[in-house]
């Protein structure tokens, strides 16, 4: 099979209609037989939850070598060792900003609709709370210990930083760097053409991981909470809508639509496994194939932002703390507000990039402010498919940010982004 046998629109496609086709069997699943034993043994449990499963399995399979792989190609590839100060220069303002525009959006959303007043508690699940790393753990944790260690771990920031530190010696180290180098953007070839053949399993994949959703979340659990639930979606929808479309035309002058199309697969798997993680395979595979951008710019921004950037995730916490403040009657002073703001952009830059962190993290920020951390109990039940719409939402600003720091760069392939 060669690479151009791998039909991303065609995908796209399937995956889109597997969600579909998965929603309708969980929910007829939930109307008719799911709280019967048999179904949730061998249906739910069984066979749906076992596809699904081995589905994420291969992609998180995939991040530790691609990121690894790629970051080193990319790095040593760099004729200009200051470019990759300057990428990351950028991307980091870019998601820092990004992040502090949605948190702002969302302080506010929550100030004016107050979906807090008159809320009842949803049916709650039992879920580990943490507490936030500090900022000097999350910068002391960066460097790695023991690369390995980090690898079998899959902690990203510290595998970023050995993967840079690796390629810039390749650059730097003559012949020996070159045969090296050599090897590794081979390598990436080799990496790439695998994500591909996992790629091919996604609609099974999600259609598994959506049925199961369909079949086990009761409407119930929505009813008390509705206000809370809608006002997240709406807000990072308008995040995701209008925010990436502003920047991305200011800073490229580039077809937000276009930009959309191209992602739909990237906002399926995305939406499907909850995980921005899971999810850097496909997104760093679409910004260098659909979108143009080169493995020198994207093979940093794309692992960065799964990492240090969620915006989604910034939104939902900053409207949870609005809701519960109101829930328990608290007004919260301006100086109380600027300190959510603080702790939402620091909880994205501490958080990994897996299902449910956002709500483990959102434990730290209440507390900031002498919030309840009970108050997370309110909203447990209505978190996955929170959790699931914001890793969309999180993405989609790792693949614009890398769009537009790649643009100015001069690494974006403008015939790429406006190809079909
Ligand atoms: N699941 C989200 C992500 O992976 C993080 C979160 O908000 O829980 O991006």
């Amino acid at each position: 099979m060669t690479d151009e046998s791998f039909d991303h629109r065609r995908l796209s496609n399937r995956i889109l209609i597997a969600m579909g086709l998965g929603l309708a069997f969980g929910i007829a699943l939930n109307l008719t037989v799911a709280d019967q034993e048999w179904a949730q043994a061998f249906l739910i449990d069984g066979v749906l939850g076992v596809v699904g499963e081995i589905f994420i399995r291969f992609l998180s399979m995939l991040i530790v070598p691609l990121v690894f792989v790629s970051l080193i190609a990319g790095v040593s590839s760099l004729s200009d060792p200051k470019k990759l100060g300057r990428v990351g220069g950028k991307a980091i303002g870019l998601y820092l900003m990004t992040t502090g525009i949605a948190i702002s959006l969302a302080l506010l959303a929550a100030i004016i609709v107050k979906p807090g007043v008159g809320a009842n508690p949803a049916e709650t699940v039992e879920r580990e709370i943490a507490v936030q790393p500090s900022f000097a753990e999350v910068l002391v944790d960066m460097v790695p210990r023991n690369p390995v260690a980090a690898m079998a771990d899959g902690d990203m920031l510290p595998i970023i930083i050995f993967a840079i530190l690796i390629g810039l010696s390749i650059a730097l180290a003559g012949k020996p760097g070159e045969r090296v180098g050599g090897f590794f953007s081979d390598f990436n070839v080799v990496v790439m053409r695998l994500v591909g053949f996992v790629m091919l399993l996604a609609p099974y994949g999600v259609f598994a991981l959506i049925a199961v959703l369909g079949a086990t979340t009761g409407i119930s659990t929505f009813w008390g909470v509705l206000k809370y639930v809608i006002l997240v979606l709406s807000m990072l929808i308008l995040h995701a809508v209008v925010t990436y479309s502003i920047l991305l035309r200011l800073f490229t002058g580039l077809s937000p639509r276009l930009f959309y199309s191209k992602m739909r697969a990237v906002l399926a798997f995305a939406f499907s496994t909850a995980s921005s993680g899971a999810t850097i395979p496909v997104t760093l595979k679409t910004v260098q194939q659909n979108l143009g951008a080169n493995n020198r710019v994207a093979s940093f921004t794309v692992p960065l932002g799964a990492t240090i950037n969620m915006d989604g995730t910034a939104i939902m916490q900053g409207i949870a703390a609005g809701f519960i403040a109101q829930y328990f009657a608290v007004d919260l002073s301006i100086t109380q507000y600027l300190m959510i703001v603080l702790m939402v952009i620091m909880a994205s830059i501490g958080a990994a990039g897996v299902p449910g962190v956002g709500l483990v993290l959102l434990a730290g920020v209440l507390a900031s402010v002498g919030l309840p951390a009970e108050g997370i109990a309110l909203i447990l039940g209505v978190d996955r498919l929170l959790d699931m719409t914001r890793t969309a939402v999180n993405v989609t600003g790792d693949a614009m940010v890398t769009v537009v720091v790649a643009d100015s760069e001069g690494e974006l392939d403008h015939e790429v982004f406006q190809s079909n």
